[in-house]
Protein backbone atom coordinates (compact mmCIF):
# COMPACT_ATOMS: atom_id res chain seq x y z
CA UNK A 1 0.00 0.00 0.00
CA UNK A 2 1.39 3.52 -0.93
CA UNK A 3 1.69 5.61 2.03
CA UNK A 4 0.01 9.22 2.55
CA UNK A 5 0.62 11.23 4.97
CA UNK A 6 -2.05 14.17 6.01
CA UNK A 7 -1.22 17.13 7.87
CA UNK A 8 -4.10 18.74 9.13
CA UNK A 9 -4.97 20.62 12.38
CA UNK A 10 -8.97 19.28 12.85
CA UNK A 11 -10.00 16.26 13.67
CA UNK A 12 -13.34 16.54 11.61
CA UNK A 13 -11.45 16.66 8.39
CA UNK A 14 -8.73 14.01 9.27
CA UNK A 15 -11.48 11.72 9.90
CA UNK A 16 -13.06 12.34 6.39
CA UNK A 17 -9.69 11.99 4.93
CA UNK A 18 -9.46 8.71 6.71
CA UNK A 19 -12.72 7.29 5.67
CA UNK A 20 -12.36 7.85 2.25
CA UNK A 21 -8.70 6.49 2.17
CA UNK A 22 -8.17 3.71 4.23
CA UNK A 23 -9.05 1.20 2.24
CA UNK A 24 -6.78 2.28 -0.05
CA UNK A 25 -3.67 3.25 1.37
CA UNK A 26 -1.97 3.84 4.43
CA UNK A 27 -2.48 6.16 6.08
CA UNK A 28 -0.25 8.31 8.65
CA UNK A 29 -1.31 11.73 10.47
CA UNK A 30 0.13 14.69 12.04
CA UNK A 31 -2.19 17.46 13.71
CA UNK A 32 0.34 20.58 13.27
CA UNK A 33 3.09 22.02 10.80
CA UNK A 34 5.96 20.99 12.60
CA UNK A 35 4.96 17.05 13.62
CA UNK A 36 4.23 16.80 9.79
CA UNK A 37 7.29 17.89 8.32
CA UNK A 38 8.84 15.37 11.27
CA UNK A 39 6.90 12.96 10.10
CA UNK A 40 7.33 13.19 6.01
CA UNK A 41 11.27 13.05 6.95
CA UNK A 42 11.22 9.98 9.04
CA UNK A 43 8.61 8.46 7.18
CA UNK A 44 8.62 9.17 3.48
CA UNK A 45 5.26 9.29 2.61
CA UNK A 46 4.21 8.58 -1.52
CA UNK A 47 2.04 11.50 -1.11
CA UNK A 48 1.20 14.13 1.26
CA UNK A 49 -2.16 15.95 1.86
CA UNK A 50 -1.32 19.34 3.51
CA UNK A 51 -3.85 22.27 5.11
CA UNK A 52 -2.42 25.58 4.60
CA UNK A 53 -3.90 27.24 8.15
CA UNK A 54 -1.82 24.90 10.70
CA UNK A 55 -0.44 25.48 14.24
CA UNK A 56 3.30 25.74 14.90
CA UNK A 57 4.73 25.86 10.89
CA UNK A 58 1.76 26.86 7.96
CA UNK A 59 1.14 24.24 5.57
CA UNK A 60 3.62 26.41 2.44
CA UNK A 61 6.19 26.75 5.27
CA UNK A 62 6.37 23.19 5.80
CA UNK A 63 6.44 22.91 1.68
CA UNK A 64 9.27 24.75 1.67
CA UNK A 65 11.61 22.33 4.39
CA UNK A 66 9.89 19.39 1.85
CA UNK A 67 11.30 20.94 -1.06
CA UNK A 68 15.06 21.50 0.14
CA UNK A 69 14.97 18.09 2.04
CA UNK A 70 16.91 15.51 -0.46
CA UNK A 71 15.28 12.58 0.66
CA UNK A 72 11.31 13.98 0.61
CA UNK A 73 11.92 16.66 -1.88
CA UNK A 74 9.92 15.15 -4.99
CA UNK A 75 6.91 14.21 -2.60
CA UNK A 76 3.97 15.27 -4.62
CA UNK A 77 2.07 17.33 -2.08
CA UNK A 78 -2.17 18.62 -2.01
CA UNK A 79 -2.44 21.82 -0.63
CA UNK A 80 -6.30 21.55 1.47
CA UNK A 81 -7.45 24.24 2.34
CA UNK A 82 -11.13 26.25 3.61
CA UNK A 83 -12.22 29.43 1.94
CA UNK A 84 -11.83 28.06 -1.73
CA UNK A 85 -11.78 31.36 -3.50
CA UNK A 86 -11.40 31.44 -7.52
CA UNK A 87 -7.80 31.49 -8.35
CA UNK A 88 -6.14 29.45 -5.15
CA UNK A 89 -5.36 26.45 -7.39
CA UNK A 90 -3.35 28.82 -9.65
CA UNK A 91 -1.76 30.36 -6.29
CA UNK A 92 -0.87 26.66 -4.97
CA UNK A 93 0.28 25.25 -7.96
CA UNK A 94 2.57 28.38 -8.06
CA UNK A 95 3.67 27.81 -4.90
CA UNK A 96 5.25 24.65 -5.42
CA UNK A 97 2.05 22.55 -4.51
CA UNK A 98 1.04 19.48 -6.88
CA UNK A 99 -2.76 20.06 -6.99
CA UNK A 100 -4.86 21.53 -4.32
CA UNK A 101 -8.26 20.17 -2.79
CA UNK A 102 -11.20 22.67 -1.39
CA UNK A 103 -12.85 21.61 1.81
CA UNK A 104 -14.63 20.33 2.98
CA UNK A 105 -13.87 16.88 1.56
CA UNK A 106 -17.21 15.75 -0.18
CA UNK A 107 -16.04 13.81 -3.07
CA UNK A 108 -13.93 10.70 -2.13
CA UNK A 109 -13.51 9.60 -6.04
CA UNK A 110 -12.09 13.05 -7.06
CA UNK A 111 -9.82 12.78 -3.69
CA UNK A 112 -8.56 8.96 -4.90
CA UNK A 113 -8.07 9.95 -8.33
CA UNK A 114 -6.21 13.50 -7.71
CA UNK A 115 -4.02 10.91 -5.54
CA UNK A 116 -3.90 7.96 -8.11
CA UNK A 117 -2.94 10.66 -10.95
CA UNK A 118 -0.21 12.30 -8.75
CA UNK A 119 1.56 8.76 -7.96
CA UNK A 120 1.13 8.06 -11.45
CA UNK A 121 3.52 10.56 -12.59
CA UNK A 122 6.29 9.47 -10.12
MG1 LIG B 1 -6.20 24.03 9.59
Amino acid sequence: MKKVLIIEDNSDNIDVVEAFLEDYFELLKAMDGKMGLEMAIKEKPDIILLDISLPEMDGVEVLTEIRKNQEIKDAPVIALTAHAMIGDRERFLKAGFDDYMGKPIIDDNKLIEMINNLLGKR
